[in-house]
């Protein structure tokens, strides 16, 4: 997929998770279930968990690790709603349409807290999600969006922060306002993704590491997923590919653009100078386009993620980079090491908005565009619904049309670097 990849670069979640000493076998006979999925990320694991649960037999091929995708190294920040927000919703499915899918975002941000307890998931899950300005004319955008989340989708659990009171929650002096949503959180992705995938195996799902699905086969009544030393033979397969579908389904890799994002992980600070940065405890969002984030961590260093590139490069001196953006928020991390940086591909679609689908006998859902902690979790219990009997859900979602990028990816990375750039210049200037 791309020339060079940030993936190689060991993330602090791995390091600090049991996943290196974890493994699962390679698949390496030939089998038949009811429902083949592919990708261990938390679409492929939430969607395998809720159908062991309905009582189907489900095997999961995972191309790398469990959670080597997006879902084991991302920001941690559980948002509630998608990337697109909500006016796509509003045009393309109507106001009864749109209220289904806000109220499905909702619930999936419950649903995790609910895995977390019943699962007893150990993720290090902290409540509280800031949104901010870095810009003056952006503070109304927050007002905005309180407003319309509690008048046009019932939710009343955001709260306006003036700049006079934002450093209770955050020690930094580069935001004007703050918008804080006690229905957010943040943990750690990557042992959120391991506790998935251990509550999936005891409901009875197979997962099998290092195996790659490299091509699938529709027949009358079946599908047949082809990899290296087996064939799965299913009544049903789930693409939960993430940025990584490539040549196994053409038509969905032509509606996604992958995209490389970047985090950094300072040294541990110490109790004190960690609370000094996020009094609270909550994760932080900035609302610029292309945005940064952060959190603490359990062992209290400061996680911070920002940058997209659209090229498949991995940006030159990448950590000096992402270290300045940290201290444009936080001039007085001057003195700290940054102990790891990694980073992680995205699935954007042309609008941002969600491809979830079905045709036939083969179900999918990407496009999560950078924002897919809580979406994923929609996308499982959207899935599972529609391969147990009810597709109402999965239809409505059908309703948003993801137009194909123009050209090869290349071109496509073109066209988005050209609109991203346009973008920054209109935050900052
Ligand atoms: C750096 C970064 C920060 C982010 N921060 C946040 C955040 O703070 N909050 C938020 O909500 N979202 C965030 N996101 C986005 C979020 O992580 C993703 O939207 C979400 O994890 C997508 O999950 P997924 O299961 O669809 O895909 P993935 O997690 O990418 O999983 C797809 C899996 O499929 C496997 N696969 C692909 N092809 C094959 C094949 N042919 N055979 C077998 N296996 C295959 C891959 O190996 C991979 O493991 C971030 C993403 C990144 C990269």
């Amino acid at each position: 997929m791309f020339q060079s990849s940030p993936n190689h670069i060991e993330s602090y979640y791995a390091a600090s998770s049991r996943a290196l000493q974890l493994q699962r076998p390679a698949l390496q006979q030939d089998m038949e279930v009811d429902v083949v999925v592919i990708g261990a990320g938390y679409t492929g694991l939430y969607t395998a968990l809720n159908l062991a649960e309905g009582g189907r037999s489900v095997v999961v091929l995972e191309a790398s690790r469990i959670g080597w995708g997006a879902s084991g190294r991302n920001g941690g920040q559980v948002i509630v709603g998608f990337s697109c927000d909500m006016p796509p919703f509003e045009l393309a499915l109507g106001k009864s349409g749109s209220r289904e899918v806000w109220r499905l975002t909702q619930d999936a941000a419950q649903e995790i807290r609910r895995r977390i307890a019943d699962h007893s998931i150990e993720c290090d899950f902290s409540e509280g999600h800031l949104w901010t300005s870095v810009l003056e004319r952006r503070v109304q955008l927050l007002l905005n969006w309180q407003d319309e989340a509690s008048r046009k989708w019932g939710y009343d659990r955001l709260r306006f922060i003036p700049k006079a009171e934002l450093h209770r929650y955050v020690g930094s002096n580069r935001y004007q306002a703050g918008l804080i949503d006690a229905g957010g959180g943040h943990l750690h992705p990557l042992k959120y993704a391991l506790g998935l995938a251990e509550a999936a195996e005891k409901a009875g799902v197979r997962i099998f590491e290092t195996t790659r699905a490299a091509r699938y086969v529709e027949r009358t009544d079946a599908v047949e997923v082809h990899a290296d030393r087996g064939k799965i033979r299913a009544n049903q397969i789930v693409l939960a590919c993430g940025a990584f579908v490539d040549q196994l389904d053409r038509r969905l890799q032509s509606r996604i653009l992958p995209v490389g994002t970047y985090m950094i992980a300072t040294e541990p600070l110490g109790e004190q100078r960690a609370r000094s940065l996020l009094p609270t405890g909550c994760a932080v969002s900035d609302n610029q386009f292309v945005l940064d984030y952060f959190r603490l961590s359990a062992d209290h260093s400061l996680l911070f993620g920002g940058k997209c590139t659209y090229t498949g490069r991995t940006p030159g001196r990448l950590t000096e980079g992402m270290r300045n953006d940290m201290l444009q928020v936080f001039p007085q991390l001057a003195d700290v090491k940054i102990a790891y940086t990694w980073g992680g591909h995205i699935d954007i679609t042309m609008g941002r908005t969600p491809d979830f689908g079905q045709l036939r006998n083969v179900f999918w859902a990407q496009g999560f565009s950078g924002h897919g902690v809580v979406p994923t979790c929609v996308a499982g219990r959207v899935l599972a619904e529609a391969i147990l009997g009810d597709d109402t859900h999965l239809r409505l979602f059908s309703g948003l049309k993801n137009r194909p990028f123009p050209g090869t990816e290349t071109l496509a990375g073109l066209f988005q670097v050209l609109g991203m750039s346009y973008y920054r210049l209109r935050d900052y200037v």
